[in-house]
């Protein structure tokens, strides 16, 4: 029998990880179903890196969906599209099929098509259960009033999401139950969430949630219960020991990390694997090896954040994020990734808000499929403005006019900020958090305060999954081979 000689290795499930943010929508360029008789097809520029012998590391941060290793023989199929050709009938569709999809060919003609139609995955709403905390966080931007949302509200809210879902056609809601502190208001977790998908089924929505957590207040009930909804469960926590404590300590002054840490391994002897989000400043970048081997050890899912300064954390001028120290704190990370790779794919969450997973334009849904409720029943662009409101829940498509404002927060696409356009990386970075890069520069249109710490990481971060997909190259589980 013929043995089929391995062309590509493909990262299985890529996804963005959890993070406070909206997601970034991604440039949906290629047709389903796209039929490959009777069309031109030609290999884009790429990068590569030569990880081992005879394996190449393949990526297209300009377009298309993640990034592969090529065998000799997939780099030969690859270097034969230079010049446009047809497929022949001998050739091995699937491989084509999926050297589009993550960018590498491309069939004629469809290139215009990818800055145009951006796909919305799905409506991420911030569900402000209450303002109230049990946390100071050194870099929380809220006030901390004593204010919960009410039954009533949170129900207006699930309608006026489902209402802006409808209207504009999205296939998907998700919930991110969030505060202040969500677990000091459970029961409504479950009851809008319950509601919520009522609405779900009533109208063929999809619904998906997720809880962003502290982590102190969490018990085994609640964990059984997240389970039996089906609801996801984020946990912050910045560092070991004092590293996180420096960030996140109880409103008494007492450091957090140990409450924080039991909280994981409820979750996780509970069945409940919880997805970790570490905020990086230049006061923990230093602990983030450490950090990072704990979350690998327990074999989590992580997001690693830049702190973003706000008017209330600004004092704090030890935060600021100082080049240096920032990257050489996320190699060192990266270097116990490259000691332990996880099995499921970091590429979704590595680098701060860039998304390595797929291209996009915009670094998040802000103004376009998210909407921020706060505990009366606003509505805002980006929970960081949460107390600058756009409209309310008794709007008949709240998500119509957030999308019309043109007084907060601008998120432009990537191609229109100064500095981006011709940057390799730009659709998977998208230029940076918008709010950040206005904070800094009182500017929309132009590119992150943060870019070189970017750039500086980006070839690591795919260097670190190439990587990945050898060690678990056998692991049907982990890489397709096709
Ligand atoms: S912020 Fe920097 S790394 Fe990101 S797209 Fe712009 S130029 Fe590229
Ligand atoms: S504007 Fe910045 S803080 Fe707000 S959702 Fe977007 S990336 Fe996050």
């Amino acid at each position: 029998m013929k043995t089929r000689k391995v062309k590509i290795l493909v990262p299985q499930n890529l996804r963005l990880e959890e993070n406070d943010c909206a997601c970034s929508t991604k440039i949906a360029f290629v047709p389903e179903n796209q039929i490959l008789q009777g069309v031109l097809i030609r290999a884009l520029k790429l990068d590569y890196q030569e990880i081992y012998s005879g394996y190449k590391l393949v990526f297209n941060p300009q377009l298309g969906n993640g990034l592969a290793i090529l065998t000799s023989t997939g780099w030969n199929i690859l270097n034969s599209f230079s010049n446009s050709r047809h497929i022949t009938p001998q050739e091995d569709k699937e491989v084509v099929k999926k050297m589009i999809d993550l960018g590498f060919l491309a069939v004629e003609n469809d290139m215009q098509k990818a800055e145009s139609f951006p796909f919305f995955a799905s409506l991420s709403a911030w569900l402000h259960l209450t303002d109230r905390c049990n946390l100071r966080c050194s870099y929380c931007y809220l006030p901390h009033v004593r204010e919960d949302m009410s039954s009533e509200t949170g129900r207006a809210a699930v309608d006026a999401i489902f209402r802006s879902a409808l209207a504009n056609g999205f296939k998907q809601v998700k919930l991110k139950y969030a505060g202040g502190e969500p677990l000091l208001r459970f029961s409504l977790i479950e009851e809008l969430y319950t509601y919520a998908g009522q609405l779900s089924e009533a109208n063929g929505i999809e619904l998906e949630g997720v809880v962003l957590s502290n982590g102190t207040l969490l018990t085994a009930e609640m964990i059984e219960t997240l389970k039996s909804l089906g609801l996801r469960l984020m946990i912050s926590l910045d560092g070991l020991g004092q590293y996180h404590d420096s960030h996140r300590p109880y409103a008494g002054g007492r450091g957090t990390f140990a409450d924080v840490s039991e909280a994981v391994d409820l979750a996780l002897a509970h069945g409940l694997v919880p997805s970790i989000s570490v905020t990086v400043s230049s006061r923990t970048a230093e602990g983030l090896p450490q950090v990072m081997a704990w979350i690998l050890e327990r074999d989590m899912p992580f997001s690693l954040n830049f702190y973003r300064e706000n008017e209330l954390s600004a004092s704090h001028e030890d935060m600021q994020l100082d080049e240096k120290k920032i990257i050489n704190g996320m190699l060192a990370a990266f270097k116990v990734i490259e000691q332990n790779p996880p099995r499921r794919s970091f590429l979704g969450g590595v680098v701060d808000r860039s998304n390595l997973t797929a291209s996009h334009t915009h670094t998040c849904g802000v103004g376009q499929n998210y909407l921020v409720f706060d505990q009366n029943g606003q509505v805002a662009k980006c929970q960081m403005q949460i107390r600058k409101p756009v409209t309310d829940v008794h709007a008949a498509d709240p998500l119509a006019l957030i999308r019309a404002d043109q007084i907060g927060i601008q998120n432009l696409p990537v191609l229109e900020k100064e500095g981006c356009k011709t940057c390799e990386w730009k659709h998977w970075c998208a230029g940076g958090c918008p709010l950040t890069t206005h904070r800094a520069t009182g500017r929309y249109d132009v590119k992150s305060p943060n870019c070189n710490i970017y750039k500086a990481l980006f070839p690591e971060a795919v260097r670190l999954e190439g990587l990945r997909l050898l060690k678990y190259q056998d692991d049907p589980e982990v890489v397709v081979k096709l």
